[in-house]
């Protein structure tokens, strides 16, 4: 890695800046599952690896809140690396069910195969071994190493990125600001508590340097902050314009028993949802329905309300076909259509089959 500090930066004060941070942290640190807290930091207690991994793939693309129960689960039942090596990938995809980008868990389990595999169950601490890992990128990389190892390195997310933008009141979005912050970043940098320092830069911006309004009169490093002492916390970082999202249309399709099974497929590995076991379902089309071409005969009705959902790069509107079978279609299998089954699914098809669910008239 490349620790070459720029010195042209602004005089930001850096060991005012991590102690007072450190400091900070050390009384206000958030409580997750993965983390260990502050004080069991400082007595020499390390976080566990693989706790630090499954915690950071969730954390990619999704907040706290929603990943702390997913954390949970998923170390109730397999609680080390090898138990997550030995399980199904469909095992895995219906437990990650709901927490959407389902590459994550694809990659979780060849990730854990090759952890198990070719380092006998402990992740590599070397960046470049750990970015060959699936589903391991360079903020991914550099968090395993510093958080679960205490190897200085620089650990920049979107939190980060905005609270260094405003410390050195960086002008420009920050797309285009990676790689000033990323040096910036190394000045501030702590060398004591490498894990802890990145923890509290996180916890910082989730907490007190918010994107709208920062609370910056209870900021630790107010005063050696430029855009509050320039009065641009408003406006740094200059907001990225927002791309409109296309709208996508399709049908899904489900085929129930009169056991109350539910036909259900496995959808191809590769592109959005998968992996993941779902009711079939049509091409999604840009702005307009595809034919309504049910992949399995019988008598279909409409449901009269759509699913609407919202992925990262379109929005989709689904037409819930509903029929009843009394066989299973080839290249199909049944599921028992319950709250169970339901909860598993992907997010978008748990709205169609609730749809059913509270459909009294089907
Ligand atoms: S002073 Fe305000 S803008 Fe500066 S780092 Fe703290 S919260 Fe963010």
């Amino acid at each position: 890695m490349n620790t070459k500090l720029d010195h042209n930066a602004p005089p930001v004060n850096q060991l005012d800046v991590n102690k007072k941070l450190i400091k900070w942290y050390d009384q206000n640190a958030r409580e997750f599952p993965w983390r260990v807290p502050p004080i069991s930091s400082r007595e020499g207690t390390k976080p566990n690896p693989y706790h630090v991994w499954l915690s950071e793939i969730m954390l990619q693309q999704t907040g706290v809140k929603v990943v702390e129960p997913y954390f949970l689960k998923f170390i109730n039942k397999w609680p080390n690396i090898s138990d997550l090596h030995q399980a199904s990938e469909t095992d895995i995809l219906n437990l990650w069910s709901g927490l959407g980008y389902y590459r994550r868990a694809r990659n979780l389990k060849a990730c854990a195969e090759i952890v198990c595999t070719q380092y006998q169950g402990n992740f590599p601490k070397n960046e470049k071994l750990l970015l060959k890992l699936p589903g391991i990128g360079k903020y991914t990389a550099a968090a395993i190493l510093t958080i679960a190892f205490g190897i200085p390195s620089v650990v920049v997310d979107g939190n980060i990125e905005r609270i260094v933008a405003r410390l050195f009141a960086l002008q420009g979005t920050l797309e285009k600001l990676k790689t000033q912050i990323h040096k910036r970043m190394m000045i501030i940098s702590c060398n004591d508590r490498p894990g802890d320092f990145a923890q509290a830069m996180m916890d910082l911006g989730s907490t007190i340097c918010k994107p709208i309004n920062p609370e910056c009169l209870n900021c630790p490093i107010c005063f050696s902050c430029s855009a509050y002492k320039n009065g641009t916390t408003q406006i740094i970082p200059e907001r990225a314009k927002r791309r409109t999202k296309v709208l996508r249309k399709g049908f899904i399709y489900l085929a129930i028993t009169k056991s109350n099974k539910i036909a259900m497929v496995v959808r191809p590995s590769s592109g959005l949802l998968g992996g993941t076991t779902c009711p079939p379902s049509s091409e999604w089309n840009i702005g307009e329905y595809p034919e309504n071409n049910p992949p399995i005969s019988g008598t279909w009705v409409e449901l009269d309300k759509k699913v609407k959902h919202s992925f990262t790069h379109f929005n989709l509107e689904l037409r819930v076909m509903v029929t009843t079978i009394s066989y299973v279609p080839k290249g199909f299998f049944l599921k028992p259509f319950n709250l169970s089954t339901t909860n598993s699914s992907p997010s978008v098809m748990r709205k169609a089959l609730n749809l059913l669910l509270k459909n009294q008239n089907f």
